[in-house]
């Protein structure tokens, strides 16, 4: 309402309002995106210790309830696998950020916690980190690099035969659905 009695009342400047507001409102938005981003992208060794320190205290918690709960039920075994993959793809994330020199303030922490990180993943860190770089670097330039299903255009599809088309669209769900799960 205040908008509209500030607004000179031609037809002309009644079409540019909800324009306008349309345009502050996402330029408000993006400010309020800005300061979240720059709290949060800050590396901080306190915060990132104690993630790590919860993550690996949790998980060995967990495997230590895992190897106990052998002499009780296999089904027990079996319930305490969940919540250890859970705990080990969020090492895995934070090994991710160590990758990226993001966890840490320093590189020798973050090579340090990341190598650690890895192995209790079951990843190479390092060379991992380099692939993943790779990745963000390149990512969405398909003459360097197409993901993880080597992605193929409508029209490199449309030229394979039915067999190959087959055999692509078995990959895409093997590697989409069943890799997450091999890999909890
Ligand atoms: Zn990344």
């Amino acid at each position: 309402m205040r908008s509209q009695i500030l607004l000179p009342a031609t037809p002309y400047m009644r079409s540019l309002e909800p324009r306008c507001l349309k345009e502050s409102s996402i330029r408000s938005l993006k400010e309020q995106k800005g300061a979240i981003i720059r709290r949060h992208a800050q590396a901080n060794n306190v915060k990132a210790s104690m993630q790590v320190l919860t993550t690996l205290v949790f998980l060995s918690l967990l495997w230590w309830a895992a190897l106990l709960s052998i002499h009780v039920s296999y089904w027990l075994t079996a319930a305490a696998v969940l919540p250890i993959s859970l705990f080990t793809v969020r090492a895995f994330a934070l090994m991710h950020e160590c990758g990226h020199g993001s966890l840490f303030r320093t590189q020798r922490l973050n090579r340090a916690f990341g190598f650690l990180l890895g192995v209790i993943s079951g990843m190479p860190q390092y060379v991992w980190s380099q692939h993943h770089n790779f990745h963000h670097a390149n990512n969405g330039n398909w003459e360097k690099y197409r993901g993880l299903y080597t992605t193929l255009s409508v029209d490199e599809y449309a030229a394979k035969t039915d067999a190959q088309q087959r055999m692509y669209r078995r990959k895409c769900s093997v590697a989409s659905l069943l890799l997450p799960a091999l890999y909890m």
